[in-house]
């Protein structure tokens, strides 16, 4: 990499390391929505933004589309996609497509719900659920749903998928049709039961539909619900400190592959170094990090 890309990325890591570190604790929720294509997320979106609004909050949404390499044409597709976004500065909506496909995209997306949590008073990440996406996405935010199209053999897929314990609250949309809607749900609450018996939180399995906004309400309460749950067990904090040792490892992992990883002695030793900086800003680290296996790289060559 050439000295001015790399000056620049130190500089980026240290405005938002300073962000990071004088940002109020614990600040907005972030919440992320995934679900398969058609499963009806921007129309959810759309009927949140609607009621968040209306009681006098602010939102910020980040559309994460690992699948498109296009990022061209976004903005006309934004305004479509939110159409209560339109014109109200209470309401951001960004939408970020896979340009530089590999790792790329997490960064820009932690980056960026890093600076609009500082912002506003709700942050919502969107994205396509293929699996890898929601692991991303888990590790960045504090409350994780999963929107679920009825009879679509989603569910089947996420539980062989071993994804079911990612999610915090589990919305089967598409209410307004009936016994299928229904017949999902309780597929997916008795596959929950047997997933999950004895946690801290269960996550709630809820009927709604984005369209007539049937259940959009109780969505939100949920979604209050939890985040009074984690920030009075204090979960918060450990489920941030997570996440933000799943990014660091693997934004090393991208920049500098398994053989950089060992530069600092493999998985325990890096385990190790990351919970001895339990309070470091994730993107100061990357870059100390970083900064230390390309040494060890330079001197063994
Ligand atoms: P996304 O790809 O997950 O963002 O899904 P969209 O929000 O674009 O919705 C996909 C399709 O499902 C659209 O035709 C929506 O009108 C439809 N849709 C979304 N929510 C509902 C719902 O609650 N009921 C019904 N019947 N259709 C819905």
């Amino acid at each position: 990499m050439d000295d001015r890309r790399s000056g620049r990325r130190r500089e980026a890591a240290e405005l938002l390391a300073a962000l990071e570190r004088q940002a109020p604790f614990p600040g907005a929720p972030r919440v992320g929505l995934t679900g398969s294509p058609g499963a009806g997320k921007s129309t959810l979106l759309d009927a949140l933004v609607r009621r968040l609004r209306a009681r006098g909050e602010t939102v910020a949404i980040i559309a994460v589309d690992p699948s498109s390499q296009k990022s061209g044409g976004a903005l006309l597709g934004d305004r479509i996609r939110v159409r209560s976004a339109a014109g109200d500065p209470g309401v951001f909506f960004r939408s970020m497509a896979a340009r530089e496909r590999l790792g790329g995209l997490a960064d820009a997306t932690r980056a960026g719900s890093l600076v609009l949590a500082a912002a506003f008073d709700r942050v919502f990440v969107e994205t396509v659920g293929v699996g890898q996406s929601e692991m991303e996405v888990a590790s960045l935010v504090d409350t994780l749903v999963y929107l679920v199209n009825p009879g679509s053999g989603d569910t089947l897929q996420f539980m062989k998928a071993g994804l079911l314990e990612l999610p915090d609250l589990f919305a089967v949309n598409k209410a307004d049709l009936g016994a299928e809607a229904e017949r999902t749900a309780s597929e997916l609450a008795s596959g929950l039961g047997l997933a999950r018996s004895g946690a801290e939180w269960t996550p709630p399995v809820l009927r709604i539909s984005a369209r007539d906004g049937t259940g959009v309400d109780a969505l939100v309460d949920a979604l209050d619900a939890h985040w009074q749950h984690l920030v009075r067990s204090d979960a918060l904090r450990e489920r941030r400190r997570r996440g933000r040792d799943a990014f660091v490892r693997k934004a090393l992992e991208h920049r500098y592959g398994s053989h950089g990883l060992e530069q600092l002695g493999g998985p325990k030793a890096i385990a190790l170094r990351l919970a001895e900086r339990r309070d470091a800003a994730c993107f100061a680290l990357v870059d100390e990090l970083g900064r230390e296996i390309e040494e060890s790289l330079q001197k063994s060559r």
